[in-house]
């Protein structure tokens, strides 16, 4: 049994102009330790999977159309709100993109930290929850973390923001770390160092990783295990140097294509002609269809199943 297991979901949306088919049956299984990124463009789907694993995706209008979640063999799909809660923070800390959106401004770094706190471990006395507080920020490098404490969230740079909300997430001493576009809003140099820390705290802490992101550069600076969705689906899995040194789906080739490459000088990226597809009335058969170079007659009719191990891949033009 895998710690997480994802089987035949199905979301869909449901808005005033109909029904949006967000994820199209998605098998994904994620085993304890493994650190895995999911990566894909903006509205392929990847957010509402991470927050499908803790029913973040507000219902209705979401609407789970089919399908099985399972986390360490407790169906998440079928849970009460006291297994949520324990899930939510203690089973599964997530930092989400913009540090600015998830810290009040008006109120001290120490007591957005202790309101965390409080709300795992209720009975903690007050001192000791300040202690927790100190060494969960020193956990992620935060310099003068006892100082910090005092200090409001306009006071931090964004890098230190983002670190205080990885702190956060790490409060209730969770098995998984979710982390959702966690370097977006950030300049590169400083995205390198949040990711080195991101790393460092899986391996140090024994964590379970799910890293979201379009960039693919990002996931591969701290994943192992890469999984590529489009438009609702995954449609590679593979582990990252297998992905990188040889991408078997035209999708995951054309995302490598669009990469810069600093190591060869004139080199121009090739961007994926065409959009992804308007998921109210998704292409029938490959969803990828309308812009593979690739396609033929029977990837308009039949949706390919992802074959393969360990690396998978969702298309009729590639042998298992
Ligand atoms: Fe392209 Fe067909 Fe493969 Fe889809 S199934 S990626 S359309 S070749």
């Amino acid at each position: 049994m895998s710690l997480i297991e994802i089987s035949d979901y199905r979301l869909a949306f449901d808005g005033f102009e109909g029904r949006v088919h967000v994820l199209d049956g998605i098998d994904l299984a994620v085993e304890a330790g493994e650190a895995v990124g999911i990566v894909g463009e903006t509205g392929c789907g990847k957010s509402v999977l991470a927050r499908s694993l803790l029913r973040l995706n507000p219902a209705p209008p979401a609407r789970v159309v089919s399908g099985a979640i399972r986390f360490d063999g407790a169906d998440v799909l079928a849970m009460d709100a006291a297994g949520l809660r324990r899930l939510r923070g203690g089973t599964m800390g997530m930092v989400f993109q913009d540090p600015v959106t998830y810290l009040n401004p008006v109120f001290t770094i120490g007591r957005q930290m202790e309101e965390v706190l409080r709300a795992h471990e209720p009975a903690m006395p007050r001192a000791a929850r300040r202690d927790r507080a100190v060494a969960l920020l020193d956990s992620v490098r935060l310099p003068g973390p006892a100082a910090l404490l005092d200090r409001y969230p306009h006071e931090l740079s964004g890098g230190m923001r983002q670190r205080v909300l990885i702190a956060q997430a790490l409060a209730g001493n969770p098995r998984v770390l979710i982390a959702d576009e966690p370097t977006t809003a950030l300049d590169v140099t400083i995205q390198r160092q949040v990711l080195a820390l991101i790393a460092d705290l899986v391996e140090r802490l024994g964590l379970t990783l799910l890293l979201i992101s379009h960039d693919l550069g990002v996931i591969g600076a701290a994943c192992r295990r890469i999984v590529v969705m489009y438009a609702g689906n995954v449609v590679e899995d593979a582990p990252a140097a297998l992905l990188f040194a040889a991408p078997r789906h035209p999708y995951t080739q054309g995302l490598l294509a669009a990469m810069p490459d600093l190591r060869r000088p004139g080199h121009m990226p090739q961007g994926i002609p065409g959009s992804i597809p308007n998921l109210r009335d998704p292409p029938r058969g490959c969803r990828f269809h309308p812009r593979c170079p690739l396609a033929a007659e029977i990837c308009r009719q039949e949706k390919p199943e992802l074959r393969g191990a360990p690396h998978a891949v969702a298309c009729h033009m590639v042998p298992a």
